[in-house]
């Protein structure tokens, strides 16, 4: 069967289950969570989360990159949203390349020079990428200043989140 097969029928029988289409817009825990978007990492699931409880901004790295902090804005201004909990994780496919490898395997797959330049937010320190991350959500002016801000690695062999800024 084809994902897409597979997919539908999942949904189907998720939806004749489904009994969560009364809650409000807003998030009711009022957070952010920001994480990587790897597979093995569940974020709403690792920290007990249902449906309703929280926004969930999801990208390679789990990085505070300008669409992040756009997401994190919208929450805040228009959703009520106050605290913003960065999960990074072990084994993350982001420490295991540079700008310069990503963007010479776009020029060899793709042909396209798009990617000299841009930065893809790799990072060599699993923990120090938290800590920046924490840091720019922390300077952004598009972010309130009491905004509250925690930040975790989380390990994908035991499940395990362990705070780290
Ligand atoms: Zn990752």
């Amino acid at each position: 069967m084809a994902l897409r097969e597979e997919f539908l029928e999942a949904n189907s029988a998720f939806a004749a289950e489904f009994k969560d289409g009364d809650k409000p817009l807003p998030p009711a825990r009022k957070a952010l969570i920001l994480a990587c978007m790897d597979a093995r990492l569940h974020p709403e699931k690792a920290v007990g989360l249902h449906i309703g409880d929280c926004h969930c901004v999801r990208n390679a790295g789990g990085r505070a990159s300008d669409d992040a902090i756009r997401s994190i804005s919208i929450s805040q201004r228009l959703l009520g949203t106050k605290e913003v909990h960065v999960i990074h994780h072990t084994d993350c496919g982001m420490l295991t390349f540079t700008n310069d490898q990503i963007a010479a395997k776009i020029k060899e797959d793709l042909g396209t020079d798009a990617g000299y330049g841009r930065d893809f937010l790799p990072f060599a320190d699993l923990e120090q990428s938290v800590r920046d991350d924490v840091a720019t959500v922390k300077s952004s002016p598009l972010v309130a200043p009491d905004t509250v801000v925690h930040g975790y690695v989380y390990d994908v062999k035991t499940g395990k989140l362990t705070e780290v800024a």
